[in-house]
């Protein structure tokens, strides 16, 4: 047997026992006629002791293990003279009374601690030993719970695990696609689906009429700060239901995560808000409602007072700090350059304090009078010691983004953000499309399949722009962890829908018209949705990207730069997919 006990078991109980562990050697440290080994295995570090005076000859052969080297060693469970209260294991010890060397290590090119010297770059490339960081391990199997704990709960619902392929067709509308080059059909290609979204919807053709997977999609996106190429989804759909049915069992399976990986108890039901008031209120289609700071319009009360800025402006708004008049000036200048920066694109802020006897002293003091002052204080029902940040700007739902990212900044200096409180939301009756200047063509925002609202159907021939849908997301903590919709089960309605996104009979016939013809032939009412198991589990473990809740991820460049791929191909794999690379010059 390589080991009887891990290194992560042993505990006082087990003093008097003689183990054998095995594992990587953390660290060693030798002190006056003793030497100290930390032991470590996926379940936790376990300390060696090797005696110089009771055997000399095995005290030598520890002081020549180096670190990283996978050792065995058997020994007697003692407990400790000085404890360490940090680690479980911090009671005992093992006095060494057999050493084997499983193999050796080079030195390892960073520390694996939890606080290692190792930059991302270098971590990355070596990540099967950035993966030996406990700190690392921990959120992979956190990742492990949850999936137990989401098949455990949609098969107690009577969801039935479904595979669907992962070479399909493409699909252009949405992000970009993957593509795969077919060897046996010159000139062919797979696409890599960025969703099972239409098999799904097959699937419920077929009378499946709970599905769910848990499965790997893939995005030819640009990528954003939280976005990996692949990533995983739990993709779900159900027959027979209507939106509320849709959000209460997904809605149930949120509680139940948040229950058994994080201990909360969550009974009252998620709030609700409309995708409107999101954008009006927060700026946003993914508020973060775990503080308030919500948008005060105040076009009414400050425009036509002679400051050219708001008297041009389309949209006025602000937010109002509680207890941030103590900002220094210094920290407004780091304000507004923050809100100027390229990435935010505003012109510039205004600011206000209500000071301790209620008079509003602002930045544009010259162009208000007090009275103008105190209306507006009133409207953001501020109190004294308050501040009033506000924007402006000649397109509203630019200057709301921006002020989106104020008050986001704002949650962040005044610590509103934590990472251990949990505000969930849905967002519901989302548009049913939007324009795109660079298609300049309406676009589906959720994907063309969902269903629109019943009440604004007739609203498609003469003003799709105001159709609503039957679209939802969840938000927590201003992250989508994820969104589904009603879908049309109507054929005619689907292609009318196509015929509005711009297809024509034929070119929608060419690319859905697998779907179309299916739903010839009885497809139930249904909806669904997809959660983002990367979002989900990076939230219970309070990380700031997807990334470390991954084995293997991509970097921002979309590299994995341990494999060092992507790559380009040798000639005869070329020639075999029939393939010739013309790379145009940039
Ligand atoms: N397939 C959708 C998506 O990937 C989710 C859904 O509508 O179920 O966003």
């Amino acid at each position: 047997m390589y080991r009887t006990k891990t290194c992560g078991e042993l505990r006082l109980a087990n003093v008097g026992e003689t183990v054998t562990l095995a594992g990587w050697v953390q660290r060693s440290r030798k002190m006056g006629g003793m030497t100290f080994v930390d032991l470590r295995d996926r379940y936790g570090i376990t300390q060696l002791v090797f005696n110089n005076e009771v055997d000399a000859n095995l005290c030598e052969k520890a002081n020549h293990v180096g670190r990283e080297f996978v050792i065995q060693v058997k020994g007697l469970v003692s407990e400790r003279s000085s404890k360490n209260a940090n680690i479980p294991t911090g009671e005992i010890e093992i006095i060494a009374s057999e050493l084997n060397v499983l193999t050796k290590s080079e030195t390892p090119p960073f520390t694996i601690e939890d606080n290692t010297d190792g930059g991302d770059d270098l971590r990355m490339k070596y990540r099967y030993l950035d993966l030996r960081r406990q700190c690392v391990r921990k959120n992979l199997e956190l990742r492990h719970k949850m999936t137990m704990e989401v098949r455990r709960y949609l098969d107690e619902k009577g969801f039935l695990e479904v595979e669907t392929p992962m070479l399909i067709g493409s699909t252009p509308e949405g992000a970009r696609d993957f593509v795969v080059p077919s060897r046996m059909n010159p000139g062919q290609f797979y696409a890599l689906p960025q969703s099972p979204q239409t098999l799904k919807q097959l699937l419920m053709v077929s009378g499946f009429d709970r599905y769910f997977q848990i499965v790997k999609c893939f995005r030819d996106e640009d990528l954003r700060a939280d976005r990996q190429p692949e990533f995983t989804q739990i993709d779900c759909e159900m027959s027979f239901v209507e939106q509320e049915d849709v959000i209460s069992m997904f809605e149930g399976m949120a509680k139940h995560l948040f229950k058994n990986l994080r201990g909360v108890e969550m009974n009252e039901p998620f709030l609700r808000m409309t995708w409107a008031d999101a954008m009006k209120y927060y700026g946003s289609d993914k508020p973060d409602l775990r503080f308030g700071m919500k948008f005060v319009e105040l076009m009414d009360i400050l425009k036509g007072h002679g400051f050219s800025v708001f008297d041009n402006a389309a949209y006025i708004g602000g937010i109002c700090a509680e207890g941030a008049a103590s900002y220094t000036r210094k920290q407004l200048d780091q304000l507004t350059e923050f809100v100027k920066r390229p990435q935010i694109g505003a012109k510039g802020m205004v600011y206000a304090r209500v000071e301790q006897d209620g008079h509003v002293k602002s930045s544009v003091d010259k162009f208000y009078s007090q009275e103008v002052l105190q209306q507006m204080k009133e409207a953001f029902g501020a109190k004294p010691g308050d501040l009033i940040l506000i924007l402006s700007g000649d397109d509203a739902m630019k200057t709301r983004k921006q002020l989106c990212e104020l008050r986001l900044e704002m949650g962040n200096q005044l610590g509103l953000r934590d990472k251990n409180t949990f505000a969930c939301l849905w967002v519901v009756d989302f548009p049913m499309f939007e324009w795109s200047e660079e298609e300049d063509r309406l676009m589906a925002m959720h994907h063309p399949f969902t269903h629109p609202k019943d009440e604004d159907i007739p609203m498609l021939d003469t003003d799709p722009a105001a159709v609503r849908a039957d679209a939802y997301d969840m938000v927590v903590n201003g992250v989508e962890v994820g969104g589904g919709s009603i879908r049309i089960h109507d054929p005619k309605l689907q292609a009318k829908m196509f015929e509005i996104l711009g297809f024509t009979p034929e070119k929608a016939q060419e690319q859905f018209g697998f779907l179309m013809n299916a739903f010839k032939f009885g497809a139930p009412p249904h909806g669904g949705l997809a959660y983002g198991l990367d979002r989900w589990v990076s939230l219970f473990a309070g990380l700031d990207s997807i990334r470390d809740c991954i084995a293997f991820p991509k970097n921002n460049s979309g590299r994995d730069v341990m494999l060092d791929a992507p790559a380009p191909l040798a000639q005869a794999q070329l020639d075999e997919l029939n393939l010739a690379i013309d790379l145009k010059e940039e």
